[in-house]
């Protein structure tokens, strides 16, 4: 049996990564454990090295960041001591659930590969009851979870994703961004967010679609799934609306509830 909470991030920590912590440290005082923030860049998750090498490291503010939201302690290993033999390729399995459906796994091919090795050995390195993962980072919550049941005995927490004022999704990221570009980029919360639980999916991928289409950003997909899985919707269960844009030279994610797919009732017997 494991103890603590971790908060697995890579810094550069903002308002979205202290709610994670807070949330830790709520479930961390009922259990009368610790919580733990880890700072890591990894460098077996990232496509390009371009990404990797600019990716922002913030250290001191990060430890700021995580005593103001309740952590006990920052764990910020150095590469040797993630990966003693070096940063190779993961020899794990990926579990079945949410790995394959063209989404994240298709635009950054073994990017979930490197998740899960860091996250597996981070689990095997801190040894926690549970890990708390935000929910901006959709399937890799729904990968994670996976993983984490099939794989460890950790519990995975979530936490909601923090928004700027204007809407845009918090991210390490966001700093890349010109004044004109995230003007563009907020079509993406806006898109999302004009998005009504009573519409079936197709209809919703479209609104999406349409809502995204003017904006200044390259989208990589736009989709309405299973909110678990990732697969086409099922009757009966939460749906999520998810995407991937380029804005400028940086990549931004973002989704949404938007609902279970209910049988509509007006239809019944027509
Ligand atoms: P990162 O440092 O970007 O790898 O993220 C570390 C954790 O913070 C992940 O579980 C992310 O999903 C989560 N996270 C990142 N941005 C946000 C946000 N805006 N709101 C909530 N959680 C977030």
């Amino acid at each position: 049996m494991g103890a603590g909470v971790l908060v697995p991030t890579m810094g550069a920590l903002h308002a979205g990564h202290e709610s994670l912590i807070a949330r830790a440290r709520a479930v961390a005082d009922e259990r009368r454990s610790p919580v733990v923030v880890t700072v890591f860049v990894n460098p077996t998750q990232f496509n390009e090295s371009a990404d990797f090498e600019r990716y922002p490291r913030t250290l001191d503010a990060d430890t700021a960041i995580a005593e103001r939201g309740g952590a006990d302690a920052v764990y910020a290993p150095d590469v040797r001591e993630v990966y003693p033999d070096g940063p190779a390729e993961w020899a794990g399995e990926l579990p079945r659930v949410a790995t394959a459906p063209g989404l994240e796994d298709r635009h950054r091919p073994g990017h979930f590969a490197g998740v899960c090795q860091v996250v597996s050995r981070l689990f095997e390195l801190a040894a926690p009851q549970a890990a708390v993962f935000g929910e901006k980072d959709w399937q890799q919550l729904q990968v994670v979870r996976a993983m984490a049941g099939a794989q460890h005995r950790v519990e995975v927490l979530s936490a909601p994703t923090v928004r700027d004022k204007d809407g845009l999704a918090l991210s390490s990221r966001n700093r890349f961004l010109s004044d004109e570009e995230r003007a563009e980029a907020l079509a993406i919360p806006r898109a999302l967010g004009a998005l009504s639980p009573a519409d079936n999916a197709p209809v919703l991928e479209r609104m999406l679609r349409r809502g995204l289409l003017g904006a200044a950003i390259e989208v990589e997909y736009a989709v309405v799934r299973d909110a678990e899985t990732l697969e086409a919707p099922r009757r009966g269960r939460p749906r999520r609306a998810l995407v991937a844009a380029r804005v400028g030279m940086v990549r931004l994610i973002d989704n949404q509830d938007v609902g279970v797919w209910e049988e509509p009732t007006d239809q019944a017997g027509a």
